[in-house]
């Protein structure tokens, strides 16, 4: 039996990056940019105007006044998406509007509402400096600029980017394929009828959403019966997948098959056993190079080793270097005990009071309650030698989810 953290390195030291596709820059929102953008242009390409108002000369209203206007002649008007016509010379003004590029001559643009109109004319009551309510061509960005470097995740901000500099595709990683097997006789799948003696085969619907959950692609390969000869056709069916997560039948009972599977397949073992609680029986190795996970059937086992484990490993393939969830220290609400030996993950809920992270554990925590998961958006971390906690402890907390999101509109106060 190996320590978490150190299960948690053995399998992060045998899994890389899968490889790099091409893709539309519309379908790379969420996914890790692998390769360095670079702008061809400035951005803006052209000086244009801030502004709806008159393109001028400063020179000519450095003594423009409400008493005493400035008056100019208007020589053309210029609509955005069109180019100017005339050049700007003294005691002349284009009309222009906002996004429209700055005529030459031209050195500033006054706002409309510093102005008045009269037929060809235009009288100026405001001094305006030069390259005021301009924006410089390339005052966003310069060519050559680097504008997002690889290891980047697009965002919406980065896609605009993308597009900004001229560029329709972008190279990302690609997404793992993973292979999900459920093992158990007693499974049915949730369309099908529940008859005595057989359960619901919840896992298949975790492991995939799961899988969903971090970007990856699930490919469920549905219920393997327990022999040797249903697993090892299911782990078969699995070549063409990155990664192959199944559960169930890694425990010590009779039926417990799928060890024995997997070593008569040739995968390298690298660890069957981890201190943890619950999730103890999870298995990895390596099938032809392709990491298998071998998780505990217990509903919440499957999930809590999930996280621990295949979660960052499916973050890491698709490119990710922030692969693991977020932690912090809360105040515990209640005391709590727990036996000595493996790390326990309680599942609890966590949120904010007066500043403090506040946890409680989510009541019955037995590895088949999934009710228990359904209530805690994190997991409350006990270390192996630490059996007692009290109320107003300080303990680690793994966040599982988007709690920390508000109802409340943000934008008052
Ligand atoms: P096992 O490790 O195969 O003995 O499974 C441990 C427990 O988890 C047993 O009670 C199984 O019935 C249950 N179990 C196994 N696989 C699943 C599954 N896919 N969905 C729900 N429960 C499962
Ligand atoms: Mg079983």
């Amino acid at each position: 039996m190996i320590p978490v953290e150190e299960a948690v390195e053995l399998v992060m030291k045998e899994i890389r990056v899968i490889g790099l596709e091409k893709v539309d820059i519309l379908s790379s929102f969420g996914r890790v940019v692998a390769e360095d953008i670079y702008s061809g242009w400035d951005v803006p390409s052209f000086d244009n105007s801030a502004m709806d108002g008159y393109a001028l000369k400063s020179s000519d209203i450095k003594e423009a006044s409400r008493e005493r206007p400035t008056v100019l002649k208007i020589i053309e008007e210029i609509p955005a998406g069109q180019m100017y016509k005339r050049i700007v010379c003294n005691k002349e003004a284009t009309r222009i509007m906002t996004g429209a590029p700055i005529p030459p001559g031209a050195d500033t643009v006054v706002p409309i509402e510093h102005t008045e109109r009269d037929k060809d004319e235009v009288r100026i009551f405001k001094e305006s400096k030069k390259d005021d309510n301009i924006r410089a061509s390339g005052e966003d960005v310069r060519t050559g600029d680097l504008v997002i470097s690889k290891g980047t995740v697009l965002r919406p901000a980065e896609v605009g980017m993308m597009a900004s500099v001229g560029r329709a595709f972008v190279h990302v990683y690609q997404m793992p394929r993973v292979a999900i097997i459920s093992t158990g006789d007693e499974l049915v799948d949730v369309d099908n009828e529940l008859t005595k003696g057989k359960i619901i085969n919840t896992n298949r619907y975790t492991l995939m959403s799961q899988v969903r959950e971090c970007g990856g692609v699930p490919m469920s390969l549905g219920i393997a019966g327990d022999t040797e000869e249903e697993i090892e056709k299911k782990f078969g069916e699995a070549a063409h997948a990155d990664v192959i997560v199944s559960s169930g039948g890694v425990s010590v009972g009779d039926y417990d098959l799928v060890r024995v599977v997997l070593k008569k397949m040739g995968a390298e073992m690298k660890f069957s056993r981890v201190a943890m609680r619950p999730g103890q029986p999870l298995t990895f190795g390596l099938m032809e190079g392709r990491p298998v996970f071998a998780l505990p059937g217990n509903p919440v086992s499957s999930m809590i080793s999930f996280e621990q484990f295949v979660r960052p490993s499916l973050l890491k393939m698709s490119g990710f270097r922030k692969i693991f969830r977020p932690v912090v220290y809360a105040l515990l609400q209640e005391d709590i005990s727990q036996k000595p030996g493996r790390k326990c993950f309680l599942r609890c809920t966590v949120s904010l009071k007066d500043h403090n992270y506040c946890v409680r554990p989510t009541g019955e925590q037995g590895a088949g309650i999934l009710m228990s998961m359904v209530k805690s958006n994190g997991l409350l971390v006990l270390p192996e030698d630490k059996t007692d906690l009290k109320a107003g402890d300080k303990v680690r907390v793994q966040l599982l989810d988007k709690s920390f999101e508000s109802e409340e509109n943000p934008n008052y106060g």
